[in-house]
């Protein structure tokens, strides 16, 4: 195939991207975690809810904001993970639809995209 692979320095460099995203993902996932724990207690007392104020957010309101962002982190975490285990393929910085190149800026702005800048956008007018 007549694909411009990365060097093996810049898919060291990218392999060091993402891991630090990881580590950052895992702790921000921690204390999320930690905080919905919180949110499931006061949910769980329930009983004082006339207290609270109605202008400010409600526990609900914070509880689906923390399990939004979780599930964002869960998703993250997935394609990290995938893109590491390319790079560990080879296969990483190379268009999962068309086979070509990526590109590093692509790749700068997003270590974990699968398709290159037209491929994506095709994908997205489709819907
Ligand atoms: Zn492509």
């Amino acid at each position: 195939m007549a694909t411009s692979r990365l060097s093996d320095s810049t898919l060291e460099h990218f392999a060091n991207v993402l891991h630090r995203r990881r580590d950052e993902l895992v702790h921000l996932m921690a204390s999320n975690d930690e905080a919905l724990d919180e949110v499931r207690e006061s949910l769980g007392e329930g009983t004082n809810d006339d207290e609270h104020d109605p202008e400010g957010p409600t526990m609900s309101d914070e509880w689906s904001k923390l399990t939004g962002l979780q599930t964002e982190g869960e998703n993250e975490l997935r394609e990290l993970d995938a893109a590491l285990e390319r790079i560990k393929n080879h296969e990483f910085g190379m268009c999962e639809s068309c086979g070509n190149a990526i590109g590093r800026p692509r790749l700068e702005a997003r270590p974990y995209a699968t398709l290159c800048i037209d491929c994506a956008r095709k994908a997205e007018s489709h819907g």
